[in-house]
């Protein structure tokens, strides 16, 4: 008799998850805030903070699609 495999077993219950408001506006105020900062190229840092601030974002922007140079 081969051995029997529950279907319990290979489809586990998924209990729903429900995610707080407040989670979801935090995560729309962080991408409207990241957008931002990868948009930012001088108009409000300066000098060698724009320059980290670019560099440290650099790979984000392509693959973004972010303008860059
Ligand atoms: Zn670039």
């Amino acid at each position: 008799m081969p051995p029997t495999v529950s279907t319990e077993a290979v489809h586990p219950a998924v209990a729903p998850i429900r995610v707080p408001l407040l989670a979801w506006l935090l995560a729309v105020v962080a991408l409207i805030v990241f957008y931002l900062l990868l948009q930012e190229n001088g108009m409000v840092t300066t000098g060698a903070a724009a320059e980290y601030l670019h560099e440290f974002t650099h790979d984000g922007r392509h693959a973004l699609g972010v303008p860059c140079h």
